[in-house]
């Protein structure tokens, strides 16, 4: 008998509706079975004979050692992404729709393991089983069969010259792609960047986070099994500076592809245009997003239990967290009161990821966790109040092992303090009063970020104002982290540079081509 879910509030329980609502029980005791460097469809130790170790976050434990790939592997990795490139390979000559028809089966086959991937996601990352396998790998399986459907479907234009002549474009594949993936969703950023690489017809060497590869590596296995051939998926585990660089840097990859933070983002596009390269870029980074709720909202509890999610979600994990919670002041006091009572209540939720009744798990490793709490103690020092915990005690966390955060909410947060600026990028919301939609053009738009933005109000007028204004690659209007591999997906600013996911996200791994035909007056 399959144990009934839902864990998490009301309103995420809506959220993620479109998902299984039975949930199989996880398997806890995995010895992952791939922890190679997979070239080729074969699983290869790397040339230096390092390995590392990945870290369970929830206890604190090695799971197991991985292969560590190097500039060499690197190497290996794109020589074979360029040898199945070559025009004459088997992978350039198949048929679009035979593309589409793997991307499909590789679905099946996750979707066959999707209990399997699930567990071994909440084992390396430490997020909730009942999030893994319900949003992460729900979403996944949607990404690669939405990007099969492109696969045939890819076309260009014919364009009106001046003059006797025919034109028309052709999308042609960009070529061999260089993807860099973060820790905070495995599979599913690495499906945002090889759904739509191979829908397009590239070939890829994908490095993920060093302290998630295990999934990345399942995957990797069920792609030789759906039938891709050899040397058009290569993934390569190893660490940013090294591993990450050299596959950015590698004057064979035409496009690098990258999610993580702004930091690293400005390095990979310099990289891009070194060595007397100009490679084509995407980056996905970090966000500090508003979250505005106007004191006409349908309903004060709904926007308190959205804007909860929309800053809690994946211990805060998340690159679009609604990390600057804008209150009309009418309803500032109520919010607050509300929001503090739902973020106590998931300090009874923390705790074991594998117990389906678990809510909140562990962050992903102790850098992060201190850096969160450093962030803490910066509100409480510069004058912010923190509701949830008695201010001495706030870095408190269970005695069990793990690097758990407990949840927490600032009130009296102003727009200078470093909480207010920077990307948390944990459990910790700032609630923010304004008086008027007036200052919110200027304010909801001071931050160097663009990512997202969420307007909650019965008041259409004021929506679209703000949606208008508002410098953010996506606006949500009553509603919060509505993800779809049919909707693109980017920032402004320095949250980024390129959309992924739906057709813009398909387009950014091709390369158009212009073919014009002059045609004669007469026939002679
Ligand atoms: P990060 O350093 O930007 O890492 C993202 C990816 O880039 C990882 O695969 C990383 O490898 C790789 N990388 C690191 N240095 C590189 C380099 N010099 N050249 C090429 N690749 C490189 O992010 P992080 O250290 O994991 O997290 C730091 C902060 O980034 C977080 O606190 C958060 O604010 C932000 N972040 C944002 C997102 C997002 O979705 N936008 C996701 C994660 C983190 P290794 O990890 O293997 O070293
Ligand atoms: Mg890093």
């Amino acid at each position: 008998m399959l144990p009934k879910i839902f864990k998490f509030s009301k309103y995420l329980h809506s959220q993620i509706r479109f998902y299984s609502k039975l949930l199989p029980q996880p398997t806890r005791n995995i010895f992952p079975k791939y922890t190679g460097i997979f070239i080729n469809n074969e699983w290869v130790k790397s040339e230096s004979g390092s390995t590392f170790p990945t870290i369970n976050p929830s206890n604190e434990e090695v799971i197991c050692q991985i292969e560590e790939g190097k500039a060499e592997d690197i190497n290996k990795a794109v020589k074979a992404a360029k040898k199945a490139f070559d025009i004459n390979s088997p992978w350039r000559k198949m048929d679009a729709c035979e593309r589409g028809n793997l991307l499909q089966k590789l679905a099946d086959l996750i979707e066959r393991d999707r209990a399997y991937l699930a567990s071994l996601e909440t084992l390396d990352n430490g997020k909730p089983y009942s999030q893994s396998y319900n949003v992460d790998l729900g979403l996944t399986i949607k990404c690669y069969r939405y990007f099969a459907g492109w696969a045939d479907k890819i076309h260009g234009k014919t364009i009106p010259l001046d003059g006797n002549f025919m034109c028309m474009t052709r999308r042609e594949p960009v070529g061999i792609c260089g993807q860099i993936i973060p820790w905070n969703f495995p599979l599913l950023m690495q499906a945002w960047k090889m759904g739509p690489a191979l829908a397009a017809g590239n070939t890829l060497v994908l490095k993920p986070a060093e302290l998630t590869s295990l999934s990345a590596l399942h995957v990797a296995e069920l792609t030789a099994e759906a039938g891709f051939p050899p040397g058009v998926i290569n993934v390569v585990p190893g660490f940013g500076p090294t591993a990450g660089a050299s596959l950015a840097q590698h004057p064979d990859v035409d496009k690098v592809a990258f999610t993580g933070s702004t930091e690293i983002g400005r390095e990979i596009l310099k990289y891009a245009g070194s060595n007397k390269d100009l490679k084509r870029v995407s980056l996905e980074l970090g966000g500090k997003s508003p979250n505005i709720i106007f004191a006409d909202c349908e309903s004060i509890d709904k926007a308190v239990e959205q804007s909860h999610f929309a800053l809690f979600f994946n211990m805060g994990q998340c690159c679009t967290a609604g990390s600057r919670t804008f209150v009309e002041e009418k309803i500032y006091d109520e919010f607050v009161s509300k929001s503090k009572t739902l973020a106590l209540s998931l300090h009874d939720k923390m705790g074991d990821p594998f117990d389906l009744k678990t809510e909140h798990g562990p962050q992903i490793n102790k850098e992060q966790a201190d850096k969160i709490l450093g962030f803490i103690k910066s509100g409480i020092d510069q004058g912010a109040s923190l509701l949830t915990s008695n201010k001495n005690d706030y870095h408190k966390i269970p005695t069990q092992k793990g690097f758990y955060v407990k949840p927490a909410v600032f009130s009296d947060v102003l727009d200078g303090m470093d909480i207010a600026k920077e990307e948390i990028f944990g459990p910790v919301q700032q609630i923010i009063k304004f008086k008027n939609i007036d200052e919110l053009y200027e304010r909801a738009n001071k931050t160097i970020y663009g990512l997202a933005a969420a307007v909650y109000t019965k008041d259409i007028d004021k929506a679209m104002m703000l949606a208008q204004i508002i410098r953010a690659g996506t606006i949500w209007i009553n509603c919060y982290d509505i993800f779809d591999a049919a909707a693109p997906f980017g920032g402004f600013k320095q949250s980024g540079l390129g959309r992924e996911k739906g057709e813009d996200g398909l387009y950014g791994y091709s390369e158009t081509k212009t073919i014009t035909i002059k045609i004669p007056q007469k026939i002679s």
